[in-house]
């Protein structure tokens, strides 16, 4: 593994039934160090399943097979609840303000390459955070979503939808 990978287990977190059907991505807006205190805080009630900051580092905040509360309300596969069965992956920082970095980009491929075969993931089963909550939330930045998935349609070597 090229990209440092370490585990701060965050107390807001629901039972350990996550289907794992899917990854619906985000941006903190806040920086990396910051948004892992946030989320270490019982107070805030949010979570993501995994943090990159912008240098590639990740953090596991809640492990995959438990849920995490990063969706709130939405609805995607023709189901409501998204924390229910959507791992949630966060880049650290505001894709309005700066795009997703290299690191970023190649960190998140080695985390969903350990993904991709074992969940069955496809470019269907992805989503973002401002489509499945729309009108609610803003991330990710669309241009920075489209950039997305044509990497992840390169790099997974399936035709972006
Ligand atoms: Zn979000």
């Amino acid at each position: 593994m090229a990209f440092t990978e370490y585990e701060r287990l965050s107390p807001n977190h629901g039972p350990e039934t996550h289907e794992r059907l899917g990854v619906l991505f985000h941006h903190s807006q806040m920086g990396f160090e910051e948004t892992i205190t946030r989320m270490l805080d019982p107070a805030s009630q949010v979570s993501y399943h995994c943090l990159i900051a912008g240098d590639g580092t990740r953090c596991t905040l809640v492990r995959d097979t438990v849920v995490a509360w990063h969706a709130g309300k939405s609805e995607f596969l023709g189901r409501s609840r998204c924390n229910d069965f959507m791992l949630g992956l966060a880049f650290a920082g505001d894709t309005y303000r700066s795009p997703i970095t290299e690191s970023q980009m190649a960190s998140l491929l080695e985390w969903l390459g350990s993904r991709w075969a074992p969940l069955s993931l496809s470019l269907d089963r992805l989503s973002d955070h401002r489509q499945v909550a729309p009108g609610r939330k803003q991330d990710l930045n669309p241009s920075q979503w489209d950039r997305l998935i044509r990497t992840l349609a390169d790099h997974f070597g399936a035709p972006a939808p």
